[in-house]
């Protein structure tokens, strides 16, 4: 489903002024600062339909209806608020978003909930380093000489058992296929979420912006 932007919302209504509109449909004569012609929604024989240019609105003193532009061509053309959009913009020659060129927008949305899953990855490994059940991996970072300088600079951790991790980040409200797309997850054959490192030493392996992108995990005995 595609969502139109107010900003598209508004380009549509300056292509499309309301009395050019209007007048395709009814004869306007202009009064003073408003134009006024025989009412399309009702029967009429003196005109009751006003339409200001000023305010791209209309308005009928006979049977009240009125509106802006969207309005109008949706109650005469009665069309849906979808096709209102459509036959406006086409009127205006302004292309709408199609799934095809929203692709964008899919692929930020992708790139934007990846960085946050693997930030929140990155901190929950790191804090497992520090834990009791970590006693292997701080073993074999003290036997590798790094220190803590260098455990907090690169971010170091310590990667869950079975689906900790996974756990972690459904308790955090992401969804199951974000999660399943950063590669941090995997789906077993029966249908289960596991985590696709486990029992590792977790070395985040940061970009140039230092945003940490994916993981490199050294197998913990
Ligand atoms: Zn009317």
């Amino acid at each position: 489903m595609i969502q139109y932007s107010e900003e598209l919302k508004e380009e549509i209504r300056a292509a499309n002024d309301i009395v050019d509109v209007i007048s395709q449909y009814v004869t306007l004569k202009r009064k003073g600062r408003n134009y006024f012609g025989l009412c399309p929604f009702h029967n009429e024989k003196s005109p009751s339909f006003s339409v200001s240019a000023d305010r791209q609105y209309f308005h009928c003193f006979g049977c009240h209806k009125g509106g802006d532009v969207f309005t109008f061509i949706s109650e005469i053309e009665r069309l849906s608020f979808k096709e209102t959009y459509e036959f406006l913009a086409e009127r205006g020659h302004i292309n709408l978003p199609t799934l095809e060129n929203d692709g964008f927008n899919k692929n930020q949305y992708l790139k934007d909930i990846m960085y946050k899953i693997n930030i929140e990855a990155t901190k929950f490994f790191h804090e497992r380093l520090y834990q009791p059940l970590a006693k292997n991996a701080q073993n074999y970072v003290k036997k590798r000489k790094l220190d803590n300088k260098t455990l907090k600079a690169f971010k170091i951790g310590y990667s869950g058992e079975y689906n900790e991790l996974y756990k972690h980040l459904k308790a955090q409200g992401f969804k199951d296929n974000d999660i399943l797309a950063t590669g941090l997850v995997i789906k077993s054959d029966e249908g289960k979420f596991i985590d696709r490192y486990r029992k590792r030493l977790m070395f985040p392996i940061m970009t140039v912006s230092r945003k940490s992108s994916c993981f490199w995990g050294k197998k913990i005995r």
